[in-house]
């Protein structure tokens, strides 16, 4: 029997504002104390009064355009009614119904084909506190991230396999943080996933009962949390079980999915309209702003990189992957023509050794490019193609001001690196080749043309390899007619 996974994912992003959601406390209080970043608000005290950051709505509202959603014209905040510690007010200021975003799609590139995800909505709360679990069985609780602003978006039941399913979230990432939306810190968990999965036999129409898997938070551990449920569904069927609907944890550890709740204690939210905030009323004249205000998106950046600067698409896709890299190379771009380089140059040393020192030293743009800057790598590319520095001297020269910031011209000058291309020089050097090498001359007497290729290799030698090759084939050519 073959079995067929389906897979919805719900992925909550910390909407990037100085204040909460809905007072005045700061957001960026992860490391500070516990509970030093809180108010009668965030506290959920009784007669406190709410007021939603602009700041918030607006970033939410940009997200929702550059997902193609539509954009709700009253949207209602509605208060989501349970009990837990880290919940202070005992109900979850969100969006049922009438959320900010309906609608809208992300597009996946799954084996060179593109795959149109499709959104149901985006809605935006607040985020809870944090409950911390001691030792001694004890909890301690931090409300510094309670009431940070959260913006939920939800896809429709469409994605394939974990693979497509990481795919999405990859995408998604790269989008929030490229329109500055979201910091795209994982690790601190800026960008979550809940993962809805269920399975059903081939042939069968109706989807299979779902399980959530909650709170994954890294590109791997959605791929095998999702891979490993799909499994897990499968042999429970085969074994001739019932998947119950259920909410489950991933277990990075041990690598399975744990059962948390089943659906008889899901939980009957009563969800209303938040008496204390109005609806929120988007006009035109809110939205034709922050449409104007969208940076290129990645995925016109990617076509106009082809188009423009001929790369192909792998080249172009690397060159996106961030807006700050691909500002960084088109900074580069413009400093390398202007010098009669080309923009394919710039695209060649940017992921051959700017990626690759990034790599290996575990750096990030933001520090590197303190250092080297776009004219920088520039330098390096003008001074190979001028000839003043030989390819493998423009390596050395390249990770030099990588490292230290130096201007390429001045490494080559404190370093000597410039390339022998004087001719006398040449011609003495050759000359001394040929005199110590008569087999050689008398190869290239009977017709071996191989013999100039190793009297070159000589001057190279001669020079520590910063001879011109052109110039030294020249010498040596020049030397063996006076022979
Ligand atoms: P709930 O009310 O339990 O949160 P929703 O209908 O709002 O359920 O769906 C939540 C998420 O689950 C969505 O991303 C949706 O695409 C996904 N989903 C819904 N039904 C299924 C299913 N049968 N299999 C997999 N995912 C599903
Ligand atoms: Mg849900
Ligand atoms: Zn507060």
């Amino acid at each position: 029997m073959k079995y067929i996974a389906t897979i919805g994912l719900e992925v909550h992003a910390q909407i990037q504002t100085k204040s909460k959601m809905f007072c005045g406390c700061r957001t960026d209080a992860a490391h500070a104390e516990p509970n030093t970043n809180v108010c009668p608000v965030c506290l959920g005290l009784p007669g406190s009064l709410p007021v939603p950051n602009k700041q918030a709505i607006e970033q939410a509202i940009m997200t929702g355009l550059a997902l193609n959603s539509s954009i709700t014209t009253d949207s209602v905040i509605s208060r989501k009614n349970y009990f837990y510690p880290d919940l202070p007010s005992a109900y979850q200021r969100s969006q049922y119904e009438d959320p900010l975003c309906v609608g809208g799609h992300v597009d996946i590139t799954v084996n060179g084909q593109v795959k149109r995800i499709d959104l149901t909505r985006i809605h935006i709360e607040e985020d809870t506190g944090k409950l911390n679990h001691m030792p001694d069985g004890s909890s301690l609780i931090d409300y510094n991230r309670a009431g940070v602003p959260l913006m939920e978006i939800v896809s429709e039941p469409v994605i394939a396999s974990a693979e497509e399913a990481r795919l999405y979230f990859q995408t998604l990432h790269q989008l929030l943080v490229w329109i500055g939306v979201n910091s795209g810190n994982l690790e601190e968990g800026a960008l979550r996933c809940d993962a809805n999965v269920s399975v059903r036999p081939e042939g069968q129409k109706e989807f299979g009962t779902k399980v959530e898997i909650k709170n994954v938070n890294s590109f791997r551990n959605v791929e095998r949390a999702i891979n490993y449920e799909i499994e897990r569904q499968i042999s429970v069927i085969e074994n001739g079980g019932k998947i119950i609907q259920s909410t489950r944890g991933w277990n990075e550890g041990l690598g399975k999915t744990i059962e948390q709740r089943t659906k008889e204690f899901a939980h009957d939210y009563r969800y209303f309209p938040d008496p204390d905030i109005p609806p929120l009323h988007m006009t035109d004249a809110v939205t034709a702003p922050l449409t104007q205000s969208l940076p290129e998106l990645p995925v016109a950046r990617r076509q106009r990189f082809i188009d423009q600067y001929g790369l192909s698409l792998n080249d172009a896709d690397s060159l996106t992957v961030t807006r700050d890299i691909a500002n960084y190379y088109e900074a580069a771009v413009t400093s390398t023509t202007a010098q009669g380089g080309s923009a394919r140059d710039a695209a060649v040393w940017m992921i051959g050794e700017f990626f690759r020192l990034l790599n290996d030293r575990g750096e990030r743009l933001a520090d590197v490019s303190q250092r080297m800057t776009p004219v920088h790598v520039a330098g390096v590319i003008a001074l190979l193609n001028k000839g003043t520095i030989t390819r493998a001297s423009a390596k050395e020269v390249f990770e030099e001001s990588f490292v230290s910031g130096t201007a390429p011209d001045v490494i080559v000058a404190t370093r000597g690196l410039a390339v022998i291309g004087d001719s006398d020089a040449l011609l003495t050097m050759a000359r001394e080749a040929v005199a110590n090498n008569p087999k050689a001359v008398a190869d290239f007497k009977s017709g071996k043309d191989v013999a100039i290729k190793f009297l070159v290799g000589q001057i190279m030698k001669a020079s520590r390899g910063q001879a011109s090759p052109q110039a030294a084939e020249e010498a040596v050519k020049s030397a063996l007619s006076e022979v």
